[in-house]
């Protein structure tokens, strides 16, 4: 994946590239802005300096043009997942090198090193945990983690999600943020596009709720499998989902393309995406979801309509 420019923002956070299809915003005015260190940031989509502690207070949400910034993981969980009830498995899979592959770095290394940089073991994590009262299965993306590509380990993870989900007959929700397929394990990660829409399948077939929460950015392989596959598929509000990047596929049809392509309110007019939740009602919609899709609470009755907690 090759360099980009990055925000201060970004790079504070210790975000990693920005993927295919980002930073490519409409109205992207070059402009060089010094931001004073940690009190304000820009915002990706109206490029506008806004109070970080404002942006903080609102979940990471610019007050300006209500762009969703990139969280970290453990803030989505915490978002997400009723308090402590969060418990990972199968953590104890681990990223190999198959194809001993190396570009400018061997894998290895930038796997060592992003494993450093965001003290998780790779882009995703995978746990039990209750949602609204109601168990369920939970694995959510990390961005940070190299752009949250999707190799054997994510794969893997992905279908023991699923499986555990089938086992304890509970919903499962993926939330994605992704650049696609991790090209440093080559054909492995392509073959987990087909695994992971597999597994999420049974969950159809054995009548399990299977939702997916699409965060920016999210593209290439795992777009193109499980994370479009949910009963629902929930976006967050301006966040840019895709296959290829714009670039890619303006060179490729030699025409431009509309405005606001792959943001998410372009794919929910387009069919593409159900439902733009912003990120404070995000919870409580899932819930409802789950509900209405027949999950059960704790006490293990059926929950009625809206009323959760
Ligand atoms: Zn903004």
């Amino acid at each position: 994946m090759k360099e980009k420019k990055r925000t201060g923002w970004l790079e504070k956070n210790g975000n990693d590239d920005r993927g295919p299809g980002t930073g490519s915003d409409p109205g992207e005015g070059e402009k060089k802005i010094r931001i004073p260190e940690g009190l304000w940031i820009k915002c990706n989509h109206c490029r506008q300096i806004v109070y970080r502690k404002e942006v903080d207070r609102s979940g990471k949400v610019c007050p300006k043009c209500n762009y969703h910034f990139p969280i970290t993981l453990d803030e989505r969980l915490e978002q997400l997942a009723d308090p402590g009830t969060f418990e990972e498995f199968a953590a104890e899979v681990v990223s190999s090198d198959p194809l001993h592959f190396s570009d400018s770095q061997r894998y290895v290394d930038r796997l060592r090193s992003a494993q450093k940089k965001t003290g998780l073991d790779d882009a995703i994590r995978v746990g039990e945990c209750s949602i609204m009262s109601i168990p369920s299965v939970l694995g959510v993306f990390s961005f940070h983690f190299m752009g949250g590509s999707m190799g054997s380990v994510v794969g893997e993870k992905v279908v023991r999600a699923a499986d555990k989900a089938l086992e304890k007959r509970r919903p499962l929700i993926l939330v994605t943020a992704s650049g696609g397929a991790r090209m440093q394990e080559g054909i492995f990660s392509l073959m987990q596009m087909a695994r992971t829409s597999a597994a999420v399948g049974s969950l159809k077939k054995a009548g399990l709720p299977y939702l997916t929460v699409l965060t920016d950015p999210t593209f290439g392989g795992v777009t193109a499998s499980f994370a479009m596959l949910g009963d629902v598929i929930i976006a967050e509000p301006r966040a840019l989902i895709g296959f290829a990047g714009p670039r890619v596929i303006e060179q490729t049809i030699r025409q431009q393309l509309p405005e606001g392509f792959q943001r998410a309110e372009f794919l929910l007019e387009h069919g593409f995406v159900d439902m733009i939740v912003a990120r404070k009602h995000l919870k409580e919609t899932l819930g409802q979801l789950l509900c209405h899709l027949g999950a059960r609470r704790n006490s293990g009755t059926l929950c009625q309509g809206s009323q959760t907690g």
